[in-house]
Parts: structure tokens; C-alpha cells; sequence
């Protein structure tokens, strides 16, 4: 099932900027989509209405599920909070008791290896772990939708890898669906199910391709 429909989406920012231009684009349950292109190309944008951050001014955008999960490139941790506090955030603002906020941020915990660390503050962390913590919040939310803006954009190329491979980990054994945003294409066709081409001058979709074998 679609579980994200673009249909001939236009974005035009209050200053005349078109920075997306007749995007079609879905996403199924079962895909990781990965949309790449240049700086400025408006790949922020598009997922900014997937989010819906923005709304289109043209065109529409449909998201099929509740549960959606975001991932942006700051990982945007509580600073006087540990890792296990800032995890349970996002269960904490659904009401759900101490005991299941426990139970579902210890699991996401695990889920991204950071076992162990529950009571670190983020500034014990190295960049790596604090993008896994985030990541771990909205695990807690058990997301069939997952929004990736970047995510490790800010990283070394080794912690980068590393958590490319883990991402593939959690994709397979979690079963959610995928959007995620890069400038790199090798970071986008190792991912992927599908891979999105974007162009600049405005934002539109200039090719796509299925990834023959992925993972
Ligand atoms: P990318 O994520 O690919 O770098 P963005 O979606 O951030 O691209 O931006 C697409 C285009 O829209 C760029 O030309 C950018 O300068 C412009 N833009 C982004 N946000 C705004 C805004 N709030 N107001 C005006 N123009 C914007
Ligand atoms: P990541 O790949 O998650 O960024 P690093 O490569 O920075 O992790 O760190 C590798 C390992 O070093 C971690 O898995 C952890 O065991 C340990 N480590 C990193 N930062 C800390 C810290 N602040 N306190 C204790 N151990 C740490």
C-alpha cells in the first residue's frame, strides 16, 4: 500500500522561490526511497511536506499513516536530559504510563545499540551515539513511515557507514518504509530501494531508478 503520494507537487516560498516544481513521487510500504541531488535542489522542502512542516501551493501531498518517524541532521536532544529521558520524550507527550514509556524506550534503546548509556547527557556522547539516541525517539513512536533529512550529514565518513549499515539493520528487521534525503549518491544507491534524481532551477524530479539488488 502508499503509504506517501506526491502528485504534481509545486512549492513556491513567499519570495517567488519555486523550490519544487511538478513532483511526483511515492513511497510503499516495503520501500526505502532515497531522493538525491545538489544543494539547494529542494530536497529539504519535499520532505518538510511530507512532514507537513510546509504545505504545497500546487499539487498534493497524502501521507496514509499516523505513524510517522523523523530523523533530521540535528539531533535536536534535550540538553539536561539523559539518553534515557530524552528517549522516552515523545511517549511521554502520548500520556502513556512510566512503565510503558520504560519498556518502549529501553527496547528502541537496544534497537540502536546504545545499551548501557541510558544515563548519559547528550554532551558524553559522541556524535554518533546522539544521532542513535534521536533515532531511538521515535522508534518509541513504532513508525511505518520513517522521514530522513540528512541524518548523517554532519558525521565522519567511518561513523556514517557504520550507521548506514545499522539504518539497513533496523529497515529490515522494523518493516518501516523509508524516505531519506542525501547529497550522496553512493550513500543513496547502498541504501535504497529506489533512488529519486532532483535538479535545481526548480525543483523537479530529472530521473529515477530501482535498485536491482537491494541489501
Ligand atoms: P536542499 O534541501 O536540496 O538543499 P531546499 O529545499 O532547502 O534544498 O531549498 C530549495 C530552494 O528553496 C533553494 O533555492 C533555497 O534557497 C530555497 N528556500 C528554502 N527555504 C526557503 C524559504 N524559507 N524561503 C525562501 N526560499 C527558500
Ligand atoms: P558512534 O559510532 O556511535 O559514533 P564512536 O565511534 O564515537 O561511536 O564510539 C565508539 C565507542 O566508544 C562507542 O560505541 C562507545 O562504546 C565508546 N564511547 C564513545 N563515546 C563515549 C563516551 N562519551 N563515554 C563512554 N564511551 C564512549
Amino acid at each position: 500500500s502508499t503509504l506517501l503520494d506526491f502528485r504534481n507537487v509545486q512549492l513556491t516560498y513567499p519570495n517567488g522561490t519555486i523550490a519544487l516544481s511538478g513532483v511526483d513521487l511515492t513511497v510503499q510500504r516495503g520501500e526505502f526511497v532515497t531522493v538525491v541531488g545538489p544543494s539547494g535542489c529542494g530536497k529539504s522542502t519535499l520532505l518538510r511536506i511530507a512532514s507537513g512542516l510546509e504545505s504545497a501551493s500546487e499539487g498534493t501531498a497524502t501521507v496514509n499513516t499516523t505513524r510517522v518517524g523523523y530523523v533530521f541532521q540535528d539531533p535536536t536532544l534535550l540538553p539536561w536530559r539523559n539518553v534515557r529521558q530524552n528517549v522516552e520524550l515523545l511517549a511521554e507527550l502520548q500520556w502513556d504510563t512510566q512503565a510503558v514509556r520504560r519498556t518502549k524506550a529501553q527496547q528502541a534503546i537496544d534497537l540502536v545499540g546504545l545499551s548501557g548509556f541510558e544515563k548519559h547527557l547528550p554532551r558524553q556522547l559522541s556524535g554518533g551515539m546522539r544521532m542513535r539516541a534521536s533515532l531511538a525517539r521515535s522508534l518509541t513512536l513504532d513508525p511505518e513511515l520513517f522521514l530522513f533529512d540528512e541524518p548523517f550529514g554532519a558525521l565522519d565518513e567511518i561513523t556514517r557507514e557504520y550507521l548506514n549499515d545499522e539504518l539497513l539493520k533496523l529497515f529490515v528487521e522494523q518493516q518501516f518504509a523509508g524516505l531519506f534525503i542525501t547529497h550522496s549518491v553512493s550513500e543513496a544507491v547502498y541504501l535504497s530501494t529506489k533512488v529519486i534524481v532532483m535538479s535545481g532551477r526548480p525543483g523537479h524530479i530529472v530521473d529515477g531508478f530501482d535498485v536491482p539488488f537491494p541489501m
